[in-house]
């Protein structure tokens, strides 16, 4: 009779050590960053898990690459029209690739989908945006938001908080951005054409550009955009040394392929495209995705 309460309060302990270490085990399992492979943390159905695409060396995955979202003047340059896309059409395509079943993904996935077989959803796309203007923070962040989007953003650190205009990110948009479920990638530091600096140079902007990132923001940064597109053996081979997963080069295509990790191609959305336009170029050429049975999904 005496012995019975000492008994019921072992096993109660014994039950509250092994509870406390399961709750531990499963804390440290889902402490890494969160990820967008199957939807971001702000959308209302999180749990949404879109239809896995199988392992392989290549994979179509749009990777859409905007500059200034805002409206031209009548006048405006065809450099600016190839760097711009109004508002209204920013929100058309964004709104369509949600409609026709498209997922926005971190650079991480794409890492993690070629380097450990990390499942991606069938239609994966990424969106990024390259120089830091404020229109990343005022008209891009609250669209993708609202569409249960992902972006990525290559702001130049050295152009961060510019004192001389209202028109570049700040800090603080970049910090709130990035608790907010976007990720950042590197840009370099002073946006010098990386394929004429010397190796020393070169280490100095990958390197000093992640590590002022990483200061602010949630998520590591993996992937690093070339300014003006400029690379040569001597920076691909310096990008994954300084810490990078990825890297978009210059090249249009929509496919990607596990040997192109740091010159992954990227499709440049013009001003004039209307959403028949958008919907051709960024559709592969080649078959879509093959998804694979649920039960074969590996997980982040
Ligand atoms: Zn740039």
């Amino acid at each position: 009779m005496h012995r019975r309460p000492t008994l019921t309060l072992i096993v109660l302990s014994t039950l509250l050590v092994l509870l406390t270490t399961t709750a531990l085990v499963a804390c440290a399992e889902t402490s890494a960053p969160p990820r967008a492979t199957y939807a971001p943390p702000f959308c209302p159905n999180p749990a949404r898990i879109p239809r896995p695409v199988a392992p392989a060396e290549k994979v179509s995955l749009p990777i859409l690459m905007y500059h200034h979202i805002t409206r031209l003047p009548p006048n405006a340059n065809a450099t600016w029209r190839t760097l711009t896309v109004t508002p209204e059409a920013f929100e058309a395509q964004v709104k369509w690739l949600a409609d026709n079943g498209y997922h926005a993904i971190y650079f991480s996935d794409l890492v993690a989908y070629f380097r450990d077989g990390v499942s991606l959803p069938e239609k994966p796309i990424i969106l990024t945006f390259d120089d830091g203007w404020t229109d990343d923070y005022t008209v891009v962040y609250p669209i993708l938001r609202k569409y249960c989007m992902v972006g990525t953003f290559f702001p130049p650190v050295a152009w961060v908080n510019r004192s001389n205009g209202s028109k570049v990110i700040t800090w603080s948009m970049i910090e709130e951005m990035s608790r907010g479920g976007m990720e950042f990638g590197s840009h370099t530091i002073n946006h010098y054409l990386l394929n004429e600096q010397t190796a020393q140079r070169i280490t100095e902007e990958l390197v000093g550009s992640k590590a002022a990132l990483e200061q602010h923001v949630v998520l590591p940064v993996v992937a690093l955009a070339y300014p003006g597109g400029g690379h040569n053996p001597l920076v691909v081979s310096l990008a994954p040394k300084a810490g990078y997963g990825a890297a978009v080069g210059v090249k249009a295509g929509v496919e990607q392929a596990h040997s192109d990790l740091f010159l992954l191609h990227r499709i440049t959305i013009p001003y004039s495209d209307d959403l028949k336009a958008f919907e051709r170029r960024i559709t592969p050429k080649s078959a879509p995705n093959a998804p694979v049975p649920p039960a074969s999904i590996k997980r982040p």
